[in-house]
């Protein structure tokens, strides 16, 4: 699944996939040039790769759940609050360090 991104110098909105390392600057935004993760550059790659690969992962395990005849339905408003509200602590607690 492909992520996206607000660049927090330009502001422009990117998808992640547009600074791997196929990209013309590998970890830069591709609108200013600003360089990501400046002092985690080397894993930057592989963290976008497993963020994306997690959130496909994430949904097919779900449509796997709602293919079956379980006799309940799953609560997505509810699992897609959950999932936003610890994606927003994680961000919080991030920041504040
Ligand atoms: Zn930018």
């Amino acid at each position: 699944m492909k992520i996206e991104a607000n660049c927090q110098r330009c502001a422009r909105t990117f998808l992640l996939s547009q600074i791997g390392p196929e990209s013309d600057a590998p970890g830069r935004c591709p609108f200013c040039g600003a360089r990501f993760a400046r002092h985690y550059s080397t894993v930057l790659v592989d963290a976008v790769e497993d963020a994306e690969d997690s959130a496909t992962r994430f949904v097919n395990t779900i449509a796997r759940l709602q293919s079956m005849e379980t006799g309940f339905d799953v609560d997505v408003e509810g699992l897609l609050k959950a999932i936003t509200e610890q994606v927003r602590d994680q961000e919080r607690a991030a920041r504040a360090v």
